[in-house]
This record gives structure tokens, sequence and C-alpha cells, in this order.
């Protein structure tokens, strides 16, 4: 069992009590008491927080950190040993004690109570391994490290400790160790912290309770959990973890779907993806890719002599990666379907009658380039209208259709085009009132799409209703590319209804 271990920063005695009925009520497996938050902590003070936390029933951490191992303790360390031994006279079931301080007199535990810890707040210790047997050494119940990682790839190390040992807990901090948070209980280590609330963390990215149980399903993984994960930089914005887990969630589907937060290089991107894949017992099934790693994604499935889907080609880039059990990697874009399956949908049409409609795209970036050739690759007849105006040519001259500046949209009194398709920047949020077309040119017998999710309803959707004209929001092309990932990742009908819940509410 790895215990879901919830700190409880001991600011005062009656804070504490309420945080650990909260804690309870959270369902959370073992507490923390921080006794180092304590302004001046006493043995009286001791007595009272570890029989509030026996009354719990759960199982009962006592910590009284020094400063120098990022804790608050300041007083002299005769004191600190004092109160820790106090802790397990009152009946608390660990003990963590730094390595450092085994140097001066250690409380008078046995071994079965202690938990021996190193942490290390700037990096990842060169010499971990040794530390990790120096605390071995000293045949506590349970070897704890902790350290904060500079790069995704640091977090590898925190999960190979867990791999190896039983009654560990290693861990890397901060945005980039999640994973580590996460992956403890798949790989068995003795616990993970969740803090009880935004703000009440005792480390840096701590998740919250209600966010393991809910958004990452804490309850549901175990050794066979397959791994998923969303790759980007940045990426704590993203709503496909969300949305993922809650529809694996949904079809009781045993997988787990985390955000990594990968620098924005390909020898960042080709070193993460080497060593997660290096260990197999992670389980990695499939990834989404966002930016600006789409065209890493590629490159690396093409190094690795995978497949690469008749688009995602086309496109150049890739947005969906799919690692087979026996081991071949395949790339995919779903970007364009995502974005076509909403015009079939809105248009009730099958997707080779897309041929018979002209349409407008404004924008020549990356979500542009993948509807042009999906909107092509169905023989639709597309004109580009682009700010600057050899993009709007380039791509053009590539998929075979008609290019314009986007200005001149001004001087047309007529858009011959039945589907307008908005995949500029225009109208997104802070600059809500700029629309990339005068209302004017919008008419009731065209679709409008415009593919900015935020604000949901833009200026340009806003005016297409006014004119009786159908329209499409972004967030649809969001849930569908998400829909036709999640049909790739599981081979299963994704639930869209489920989907379009996590993310609107
Ligand atoms: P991108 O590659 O950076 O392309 C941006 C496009 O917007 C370019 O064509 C650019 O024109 C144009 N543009 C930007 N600011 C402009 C301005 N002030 N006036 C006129 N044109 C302007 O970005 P992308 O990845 O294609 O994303 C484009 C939009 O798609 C995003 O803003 C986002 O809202 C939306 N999006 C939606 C989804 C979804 O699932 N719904 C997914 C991803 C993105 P130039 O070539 O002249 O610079």
């Amino acid at each position: 069992m790895t215990y879901l271990t919830v700190p409880i920063l001991v600011k005062s005695i009656s804070q504490a009590k309420a945080d650990i009925a909260q804690a309870l009520s959270a369902h959370a497996e073992m507490l923390e008491l921080r006794l180092d938050y304590l302004p001046n902590p006493t043995v009286e003070d001791v007595d009272e927080v570890v029989s509030a936390a026996r009354k719990s029933s759960l199982l009962i951490i006592a910590t009284c950190r020094p400063q120098n191992e990022g804790g608050r303790f300041k007083g002299p360390e005769e004191q600190r040993q004092l109160l820790l031994n106090h802790a397990l006279k009152a009946g608390a079931d660990y003990v963590d004690i730094e390595l450092a301080s085994l140097a001066y007199k250690p409380p008078d535990l046995t071994n079965k109570q202690s938990i021996i810890s190193h942490h290390d707040f700037d990096k990842l210790p060169s010499n971990i391994n040794d530390i990790l047997k120096d605390i071995k050494k000293t045949k506590p119940a349970v070897a704890k490290i902790a350290y904060q990682p500079q790069r995704i790839t640091e977090c590898f190390p925190a999960l190979d400790i867990i791999k190896e040992n039983k009654n560990v807990i290693s861990l890397a901090m901060g945005d980039l160790g999640i994973m580590t948070r996460l992956l403890a209980k798949k790989l068995g280590a003795f616990l993970t912290f969740a803090s009880l609330s935004p703000g009440s963390e005792s480390a840096p990215s701590q998740i919250t309770i209600k966010d393991m149980k809910q958004l990452y399903r804490w309850d549901a993984l175990d050794s066979k959990t397959k791994l998923y994960g969303v790759i980007g930089y940045p990426i704590a914005h993203s709503l496909s973890p969300t949305l993922h887990n809650a529809a694996f969630s949904e079809i009781g589907y045993n997988g787990l779907y985390l955000p990594f937060l990968v620098e924005p290089t390909w020898e960042e991107f080709k070193n993460f993806m080497d060593g997660i894949l290096e260990r197999k017992w992670l389980h990695l099934r499939g990834l989404s890719i966002t930016i600006p790693h789409k065209v890493h994604a590629l490159e690396y499935v093409l190094a690795r002599h995978g497949g690469i889907g008749k688009l995602a080609q086309r496109i150049g880039s890739v947005n969906t990666l799919i690692f087979e059990e026996n081991g071949r990697l395949s790339g995919f874009n779903t970007d364009y379907t995502g974005a076509m399956d909403a015009i079939m949908h809105s248009l009730d049409i099958k997707r080779t009658e897309l041929s018979s409609l002209s349409t407008a795209v404004l924008g020549a970036g990356g979500v542009a380039r993948a509807l042009v050739a999906g909107l092509t690759d169905e023989g639709a007849e597309v004109t580009i209208y682009n700010r600057t105006a050899e993009k709007a040519q380039l791509l053009a001259q590539e998929f075979g259709c008609k290019w314009r500046a986007l200005s001149d949209l001004k001087k047309l009194k007529h858009l011959d085009a039945r589907v307008v398709i908005n995949c500029t920047s225009i109208g997104m949020h802070p600059k809500v009132d700029e629309t990339p077309l005068t209302a004017s040119l919008l008419r009731d017998d065209m679709v409008v799409f415009d593919t900015v999710y935020n604000p949901l309803q833009t200026k340009l959707l806003l005016q297409a209703q006014a004119t009786g004209a159908k329209t499409i929001d972004g967030m649809s092309m969001f849930i569908n590319q998400a829909a036709a990932q999640f049909e790739l990742f599981t081979g299963k009908p994704a639930p869209r209804s489920t989907l379009r819940r996590a993310v609107l509410g």
C-alpha cells in the first residue's frame, strides 16, 4: 500500500485539530504532523496534537524539520530530539529524522518507527545513490529522499529508486516532479504527500488531496495502470489531464494521464522520450504533444523508425504518440480531425461531402496548416487569408489552394465561401473586441468556425449568429481532437459528453 499522506502544518493546536478532521473527511490515509510550524513548541503541545491525531485512527508521522533541511524549527537540537521522543511516547507511529542529524543523539526510536530522510531543495544530488546507501545502513523502517529537479529528466532517478527499493519515499519536488508524486503508487512507494488545500503545501507543487483523488484517480491506480500524458512547455494551463482522466474514469479504463513539462529544445524532448521509453515498467502507452514539441515528436518517430499517419506527415507535425506493447511507436495528428468533425456535425454532412464546400481559412500558422491539409485532402476548395501574405502564398502553394492577404477582406463586398474558419488569434482574450472579418461579409448560409476558445463566444461568432449563420466554437475542435486522441489511446469510443463536461463544467 502507498499511503496518501496529508501534512498537517501545526501553526496552532486548534487549527491543527481542525485540519486533522478535514484530512479525515478527505479520506487521507496517513498524517504527517509538522511540529516545526508551531512557534516554540513544547512537549505539552506535542501531546495534544498527537492525541488529536490518534483519534482519527490514521497512521501518524511526527516531523520537526530544522531550517537547514527546509523546515522551520529554530531551537536547539536537544529540544527537537526531546519533542520527537515525546511524539513517539504520545503515540506517533513514525518519526522522520534527517540523515544529517543522526550525528547528534537520535531519539529513542526503534528501527520500526524511523523514517530516515534527506532533502535537497536546490538540485538532484549527484551522489543520490550513495545517500540512499547511507540511509539504508541505519536500517530504518523507511528511507526518504526528496530533491528539486532542474529538468524533467532529473525525475527519473526518483522513480528508479522506488522501483528498485522497498519501503522508500522518493520524490522530485516542484512542477517538474508531479509525475513522481503520482507514479509513487504505481511503483509501490511507502507514501506520497498531498496537501489539504491550496496554500497548505509542505513542499513546492504538492498536489491537493482533492486533485489527487478526483483529477488523478488516486484510488484507481495500481501496478498495472497504463501511463499517458501531455508534453508541452508551458503545461500547467493544459486542460488535457482533466479531460482524459475524466474519460478514463467514465469508461473504467486503468489509465493515468499526467502533465510533463519538457523544456523547449529537441535535446530535452529526445532525452525525456528516451528516458521514459527505456523504463518499460512505466507502461507508457500514449502521449499528447503540444507547443513547442509537435515537430520534435514527428522527428522522434522518424528517428526511431516508427510509423507516421499520412496527414501528420503532410501537416509536418504530430500531436499524438502511441506506444504499443511490442515497442512499436506511431505518430498521428488529430488537430484537423477535431475541426473537420465539428464542421461535418454542424452541417450534418459526410466527410466526402466537404469537397463541395468553398472554405475561407483565416491565418497561416500551425492550426491553419492542419486544417488546410485536412480540408484539401478531402478535395475542398480553400482560400487562405493571412496578415503576412507571403506565408499565405507558401501554404497555398504547398496544398494547391488560393490565397490572399488578410487585409484584402476589407475590400470585399461578397465573400465567396460557405465555410469561414478563423485560425488567427484575433478575438482571443484579452482583445475580445477584435474580429478578423467585417460583419457585412457574414451571411445566413455560412458556417462560421472560430478556433479561438478563450472566450468561447468570440465577437466573430456573436456577429455570425446575429446574421443567422451556423457557428462552431473552438472548444468543439479542442474536444473533438481530444476524443480522437482518446480513441487512439484506448481503442474505445470516447465519452464525448464527459469530455465536454470536464472542460466546461
Ligand atoms: P501560430 O502558428 O502562431 O499562428 C498564428 C496565426 O495568427 C498566424 O497566421 C498569424 O499571422 C495570425 N495572427 C496573429 N496575430 C494577428 C493579428 N494581430 N492580426 C492578424 N493576424 C494575426 O498559432 P496557431 O498554433 O496556429 O494558433 C492560432 C490560434 O488557434 C490560437 O490563437 C488559438 O486561439 C487557436 N487554437 C485553437 C485550438 C483548438 O483546439 N480549438 C488549438 C490550438 C490553437 P502572421 O502569419 O501574419 O503572423
